[in-house]
């Protein structure tokens, strides 16, 4: 049996319905197609832990600004059904444009405080047109766990946030970032990268580290971390430098000073990619 393709939210309702009447659990996997390792490892996690991994397909345009990668955005719809079902991902939203969004939508959904530094500062528009598809895709797919990376940490952090305020019955699961062997995060936006901005991207990963070991070393003090980690990326020629941060990992908040658990985040365009990573630390007692 194949994996079951559905382009529309009554169907795919209808169905969701029917598995967990029979007493199956949902694990959900939202994505804007395109798939990598990263994708495949939420879906083969939402397999192993739920009777059944569904997963979505959708480039959402509310989450684009004018001007931004909306028309050029890679898709691939046959690649990626292959790759599911090798995930074990049993059913497949695929929704259309005009499905998802059949009339000029009135609704959003804003995340105060956790959306508004690094990329909501960069990109004022975007994590209100991810919640806002995250709701309506949770709506869609009603009770279930829900896999997002933490390659997309502030995102994650968002995401959860939403499932909470509004009572979803969602359990938000953030899942580790999957890395191509030479650490860089791996992003549908990859292929934007020239050969020569492929070799340069690294420097994210490396500033990310350099920034954990000072941590690990009792380094204190945010302002140096965020100089050590921008001078690592700035030498990079190719890298444009959009942030590079430091702020406590379940707030996202700045910190006067190192403490507990922290998160590292950096920014930096490539040519016309622009690409993201963060990495966990904790500071010494
Ligand atoms: P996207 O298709 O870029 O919207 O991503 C869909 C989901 O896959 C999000 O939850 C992302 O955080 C997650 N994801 C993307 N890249 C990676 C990666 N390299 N490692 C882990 N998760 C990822």
């Amino acid at each position: 049996m194949g994996i079951e393709v559905i382009e529309t939210i009554a169907a795919l309702r209808a169905r969701l319905d029917e598995l967990r009447a029979a007493g199956q659990s949902i694990g959900f996997v939202p994505t804007m197609g395109y798939l990598h390792k990263g994708h495949t490892s939420l879906m083969v996690r939402a397999a192993q832990d739920c009777d059944v991994a569904v997963g979505s397909i959708f480039v959402n345009p509310l989450q684009f600004a004018a001007g931004e990668d909306l028309s050029t955005y890679p898709r691939d719809l046959e690649r990626d059904l292959a790759l599911c079902e090798q995930a074990g991902v049993q059913v497949i939203l695929a929704p259309s444009v005009e499905e998802m969004y059949p009339t000029p939508i009135c609704t959003s959904v804003r995340v105060a405080e956790l959306s508004e530094p690094m990329e909501g500062a960069s990109r004022p528009h975007f994590f209100t047109g991810v919640a806002t598809v995250v709701a309506k895709l949770f709506s869609i797919v009603g009770p279930c766990r829900a896999y997002f990376g933490e390659k997309d940490y502030q995102q994650l952090l968002v995401v959860r946030q939403m499932a909470l305020d509004l009572s979803m019955p969602v359990e938000v699961v953030g899942c580790p970032i999957v890395r191509e062997p030479d650490g860089l995060a791996m992003s549908s936006r990859n292929v934007y990268l020239s050969a020569e901005e492929r070799a340069a991207a690294p420097v994210l990963l490396r500033a990310l580290r350099e920034g954990a070991a000072l941590v690990a070393a009792g380094e204190r003090d945010p302002q140096a971390l965020r100089v050590r980690m921008s001078e690592i990326v700035m030498a990079e020629p190719l890298a444009s430098l959009d942030y590079a941060e430091v702020v406590d990992a379940g707030t996202l908040q700045p910190l006067e000073a190192i403490a507990g658990e922290v998160r590292l985040l950096v920014a930096a365009g490539f040519g016309r990619a622009r690409l993201l990573d963060n990495l966990g630390a904790t500071a010494p007692q």
